[in-house]
């Protein structure tokens, strides 16, 4: 009879659950769990610091469509990744995390790295349990990744203490849970699917809000039919982005107020009504929601709706398209004509006017709409970006387009400062085929940037652009809550100009060192050509410190480039 680890098995349900990679910092007790890795075609990746783990999984995770996996060491290595967790749960996206833990068999005696994770883990996971026998490794992980995976997705925690990630069992005794899920998403309730139907076939002022929870669905097919069915305008939330293709002419990223004060019925997918969208608040008082999502307790928060559908977001869309069929004559056309889509465009245009100076700007210090634009005109449609850091967030949300699903990652529902290089590290793994550009304020950098050994660790050919303004919020000093100014410097200020890119250059990848508006370009394309060659990359761009956001609102929203 064999016998197998409890490690191995570990290992061998994240294999059987068909993924292919996990994210780790080789520690124990969970080191074996990665060794154990290229024996089931399973490929870790060792990072530099927990935090990354966690992160670069999540990203893996939504990039390629299905559940990421994190493993952490013990103590420490557990708490280094709670905020991956945080960020996941969130996000809504799912992630499964393996934590090591001291031996059962010695709690409270002080054995090394000791500690209670699941109560941690508890309030910003869906599960999180301590694993009581190797023997049920396989029940236990089918439970996480079905926690992970159904309904509105989120992250899993499992405990492993070292004893039954040690223990050997009889291979034969194991059970295997096989078949753990649904492959039926649903479906929303016909008569309330009746009722969005009619309602956006009799709204004058429709708009749709389409978010990341469209993710999981894809339903690229039933967003474009319904805008163009109908002639209906969206807004993209700013990861719900490239479902649609952003230069879709249906697009109104860029008259955002506009869209949501005017609109008479407004369909929300696959978002919530949280801080990023006001609460709903910004909405016109009578306008009719229509709120799509698979998890019930979100519909009305915040909100009166008019018409909730509980359901996955490509099945209730596909079946409002249905209901429509044969009632749409004339709609599109009425639309095309009408003053709504006129209001609009008029807004979208003089908006992008009133950028393009910025975007042009050929002073040095560079400023970050020059930055974004040149990185813009440098990568191609179907570039993965992962942003990251405030002004470079606000910025980007205007220039830097997303044209493919899944390709637009930044700090996400809760503003998290450091994704921006583990995330593109994940989605450089999830999408090898696509170019993959991390663009990162200095400070969001600065949290995780020895990843960046990492991505040449393991050959991963990322862009990262630093947009070095050498310090936060752009000097902006006065929000220093009345300190002294020589005080807010030190606090708020860093070291002028850092050379990041000598980081990279002591790691071995591609390095550009930028002062100047017209050296961007060339830089950007040398970086991309070496990334083409396998080799990833650090651009180091000294920009004004003294920048101040164009958008001048307080709103956190705002302030996040949201
Ligand atoms: P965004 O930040 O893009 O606005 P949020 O993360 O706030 O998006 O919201 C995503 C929403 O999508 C969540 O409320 C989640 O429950 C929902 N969701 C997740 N999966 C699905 C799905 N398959 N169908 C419909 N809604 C989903």
């Amino acid at each position: 009879m064999a016998l197998i680890e409890g490690s191995a098995l570990v290992t061998k349900s994240i294999a059987n659950e068909g993924i292919t990679t996990l994210f780790g910092l080789a520690g124990g007790p969970i080191v074996e769990v990665m060794g154990y890795g290229p024996q089931y075609g399973v490929r870790p990746i060792g990072v530099r610091h927990e935090q990354a783990a966690t992160f670069a999984a999540t990203a893996y995770g939504y990039v390629r469509n299905e559940v990421g996996v994190a493993v952490l060491a013990a103590g420490p290595g557990v708490t280094n990744g709670v905020t991956g967790a945080h960020v996941a749960f969130d996000n809504c996206m799912p992630l499964v995390i393996i934590g090591g833990s001291g031996p059962q068999t010695g709690r409270y005696s002080g054995t090394f790295q000791e500690t209670d994770n699941v109560p941690m883990f508890r309030e910003i996971t869906k599960m999180a349990v301590q694993v009581d026998s190797a023997s049920r490794i396989p029940e236990y992980m089918a439970m996480a990744f079905r926690k992970a995976k159904t309904g509105r997705p989120g992250p899993a925690y499992l405990d492993l203490p070292s004893d039954v990630l040690q223990e050997m069992v009889e291979e034969d005794s194991v059970h295997w849970p096989t078949d753990y899920y649904t492959d039926a998403p649903p479906q929303g309730n016909p008569e309330q699917v009746a009722r969005a139907a009619d309602m956006l076939l009799n709204a004058e002022r429709p708009a749709m809000i389409v978010g990341k929870g469209v993710r999981w669905s894809e339903p690229t097919q039933q967003l474009t039919g319904l805008v163009e069915t109908l002639g209906m305008p969206y807004l993209p939330s700013p990861m719900g982005r490239g479902f649609i293709p952003d230069d879709h002419p249906m697009n109104f990223n860029a008259a955002r107020s506009t869209l949501m004060q005017g609109a008479d019925v407004i369909l929300v997918v696959g978002a919530r009504l949280n801080w990023m969208f006001d609460f709903g608040r910004r909405f016109a008082p009578d306008a009719k929601i229509i709120h799509i999502d698979i998890e019930p307790e979100e519909i009305g928060l915040n909100r009166k709706v008019d018409v909730g559908i509980v359901g996955d977001a490509g099945q209730a869309l596909g079946q409002i398209l249905a209901e429509m069929e044969g009632k749409t004559d004339g709609v599109k056309d009425r639309a095309e004509e009408g003053p709504w889509l006129t209001a609009l465009r008029e807004k979208a245009a003089s908006n992008a006017e009133s950028i393009q100076p910025f975007m042009e700007a050929d002073t040095t210090p560079i400023k970050t709409y020059r930055l974004l634009t040149e990185v813009r005109n440098v990568f191609p449609r179907d570039t993965i970006y992962s942003v990251d850091g405030q002004i470079t967030l606000a910025t980007g949300r205007q220039i830097l387009p997303s044209n493919t699903p899944a390709s637009r990652l930044n700090s996400g529902t809760n503003g998290c400062m450091g994704v921006g290089v583990p995330f593109a590290i994940g989605a450089k793994l999830a999408r090898p085929d696509a170019p993959v550009v991390s663009v990162n304020g200095d400070c969001a950098f600065g949290f995780n940037s020895m990843e960046m050994e990492t991505a040449v660790r393991h050959s991963l050919p990322v862009v990262f652009i630093v947009n070095n303004n050498s310090g936060i919020v752009g000097g902006n000093l006065e929000s220093m809550m009345g300190l002294p100014e020589d005080y807010g410097e030190r606090v708020a200020r860093y070291v002028q100009d850092i050379r990041y890119d000598k980081m990279m250059e002591a790691f071995g990848g591609h390095t550009e060192h930028v002062t100047e508006p017209e050296d961007i370009r060339p830089a950007l394309e040398r970086a991309y050509a070496a990334s083409q060659d396998g080799i990833p990359s650090c651009v180091n761009v000294i920009t004004d410190p003294m920048e101040q956001m164009i958008t001048r609102s307080n709103r956190a929203s705002a302030l996040m480039g949201y």
